[in-house]
């Protein structure tokens, strides 16, 4: 995965190229370059670096810098280490052709030998550089126009990509396609903008065409846009207007994307739930369940798949379905998934959940589960994500858009959606009693405030976390809907602050992880007041005779556990299906504090990236 930046028109293009592939660093931040067709020369120019978009600006004055269009790109390394010769914009061996790509060719090595064959020289180790050579090789050996050669080109690929090509002969044009790869396009005035996701954009423009897999575009100086198919069938786009202004992509005043995202959760909830809860009716209206009702009702098992922090948010929903609507839930990885001999088929309910709606291997979880029969709903925050449409319904978290890498709100509004969904299932089914239903309802309703509450949490917090800055492991534990609480918390840390952490089921560390536990190790317990407080309670002596160093996560006003913990953060208390909106936000300031203590870069954590685009 990266960012793809691109600008024609008649402004700079390089300030808004930079400009834009910092919005896009939390795609991929190994490695960034740019390439513009000089005003000056008419010829076209790259500079390229290792590391951050930040070491692009050094080329300053001394290049020609000059040009009104251009194309960028910010690199997450799939083939090839990341360094100068790997990073894009790749150069065509004629010199005429700069390729900028997100995504794998998968047949590379098939297509590099051909192109070997014929003479071409590779010079960096990556699958884009057959790209840029073969739209090369068909339009100099069959003397073809850029669009046709790019055509050409693409009917031989493999693979994943969303792309933009530059071509010195063609100095008015951009040509942009994808395929299974995210992109967008921005309509300003006599001008065009091209972007990975709409931040880069959003500034300039809110007119945009979300291209479809398989689609060309045209982008030329004062033209209209041009859209094609594979076989130069034309196309009509549609424009649409994007629903996001800058202020909720900038840091609004806090240090870190995370810390910001941490601190929206209260109206991110509040937003997920808008229009969707109706207390006095007693009803939630998830509207894809309402609509597909029969279909969910009757579903002999609902299964989840999902990676990562959304799989996390799929073992709190496996409890929640099978808690209020008594369906057999069953929650997989996606890559495991795709390639384990699951029987999936007519009669099971898929729920696909991921953050950016581009994770590829929840996307070809997604394909296989369709091939079988199964019925697939989507969870997601991105509008317009693939996942959003290649699932047949599914509900959006509308969180807004989450920069951080490590995925804070998104859960929670995962964790929201999936409550939403069981308890209009629930309702339909008639699986749970009315009063029941009340109640939560009411609890969900005055959420966000207890959510602030737990906020108050953050400067204890950011204390408490500096003591820990020493350790080297963390054990989590949880029980009941605590359980992914715990391992969401451990996985936290390990993102951002690269401490190993483990999470467990508090019950399962005499099976094992008890041996681990001494003076020195941190054992975080998440302990409210719930049904099984009293289990918890058992397990968490069990620690402290081991002289664990106990942080506990209780409810206000609890007596019994916070005696034994060394450390304590209380929590309102709320119905026990909802604790984990609470219970993980502590969780998420303790690996922020941590992290930001030991020095590390929490909005863009080592060998990380937002949306995992590849398998
Ligand atoms: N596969 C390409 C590379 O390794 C693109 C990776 C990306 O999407 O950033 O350079």
């Amino acid at each position: 995965m990266c960012g793809i930046v691109g600008y024609i028109g008649s402004r700079d293009a390089y300030p808004i190229l930079i400009k834009g592939l910092k919005r896009l660093e939390y795609r991929g931040y190994d490695s960034a370059g740019v390439a513009l067709i000089s005003e000056r020369s008419a010829h076209l120019n790259v500079y390229k670096v290792k590391g951050k978009v930040s070491g692009l600006e050094a080329y300053g004055e001394r290049e020609d810098l000059s040009g009104t269009i251009g194309i960028a790109h910010t690199r997450w390394a799939t083939h090839g280490e990341p360094c100068q010769v790997n990073a894009h914009p790749h150069l065509s061996a004629s010199g005429n052709l700069a390729l900028v790509h997100n995504g794998i060719i998968e047949n590379y090595n098939v297509l590099k030998e051909k192109l070997q064959k014929k003479g071409y020289l590779f010079k960096s180790d990556t699958d884009t550089e057959v790209l840029v050579q073969l739209i090369d090789y068909m339009k100099e050996s069959g003397k073809l126009d850029l669009l046709t050669a790019v055509r050409l080109a693409l009917k031989e690929v493999v693979g994943a990509y969303a792309l933009a090509v530059i071509d010195q002969t063609y100095p008015d044009e951009i040509i942009v396609a994808r395929k299974s790869s995210p992109l967008v396009i921005g309509i300003g005035e006599h001008e065009f903008f091209i972007g990975s996701d709409a931040s880069p954009i959003i500034e300039y423009t809110d007119q945009v065409v979300y291209p479809e897999d398989g689609e060309i575009a045209i982008l030329s100086k004062g033209k209209p846009l041009k859209v094609v198919d594979l076989s130069n069938v034309a196309l009509d786009p549609e424009v649409q207007t994007l629903e996001l202004n800058l202020g909720q992509i900038e840091k609004g005043g806090y240090p870190h994307f995370m810390l910001k995202e941490i601190f929206e959760q209260p109206e991110c909830i509040q937003d997920c739930m808008r229009g969707r809860l109706h207390v006095e009716e007693n009803e939630v209206i998830l509207s894809a369940i309402i609509d597909h009702k029969d279909k969910l009702m009757n579903a002999k098992r609902f299964i989840i798949i999902a990676c990562g922090t959304s799989w996390h948010a799929g073992l709190i929903g496996r409890q929640l379905i099978e808690h209020y609507c008594r369906i057999p839930v069953q929650v997989e990885y996606a890559s495991e998934f795709r390639y384990s001999h699951t029987v999936v088929g007519e009669g099971d309910v898929v729920i696909a959940i991921s953050q950016s709606g581009e994770t590829a291997d929840t996307l070809a979880a997604i394909e296989l589960a369709k091939e079988k029969g199964a019925f697939v709903y989507g969870i997601c925050n991105a509008i317009g994500s693939s996942i959003s449409r290649a699932t047949h319904t599914g509900s959006y978290i509308h969180v807004g858009p989450e920069i951080g890498v490590a995925s804070t709100k998104a859960f929670t509004g995962q964790v929201t959606v999936l409550a939403m969904l069981a308890l209009t299932l629930a309702k339909v089914k008639g699986t749970i009693a009315d009063e029941t239903l009340q109640e939560i309802l009411q609890e969900l309703q005055v959420l966000p405030e207890k959510m602030k509450k737990a906020l108050e949490t953050n400067e204890k917090i950011a204390s408490l976390s500096r003591i820990f800055t020493y350790a080297h492991n963390f054990i989590y534990l949880g029980r009941g809907y605590n359980y992914p609480v715990a391992l969401e918390g451990a996985l936290k840390l390990k993102e951002i602050s690269y401490i190993h952490a483990e999470g467990y089921p508090a019950a399962e560390m005499k099976h094992g992880p008890i041996a681990l536990i001494d003076m020195e190790m941190p054992v975080v317990v998440v302990a409210t007041h719930n049904s099984l407080y009293e289990k918890l309670l058992s397990n968490v002596q069990a620690v402290k005779a081991r002289q664990g160093r106990i942080i506990a996560i209780v409810s206000e006003g609890d007596e019994v556990i916070s005696e034994i913990a060394d450390y304590c953060i209380e929590l309102p208390r709320t119905v026990e299906a909802l604790d984990p909106l609470l219970t993980t936000i502590p969780l998420q300031l303790m690996a922020y504090h941590i992290a930001v203590w030991k020095g590390k870069n929490v909005d863009q954590p080592r060998n990380l990236a937002k949306s995992v685009t590849v398998e």
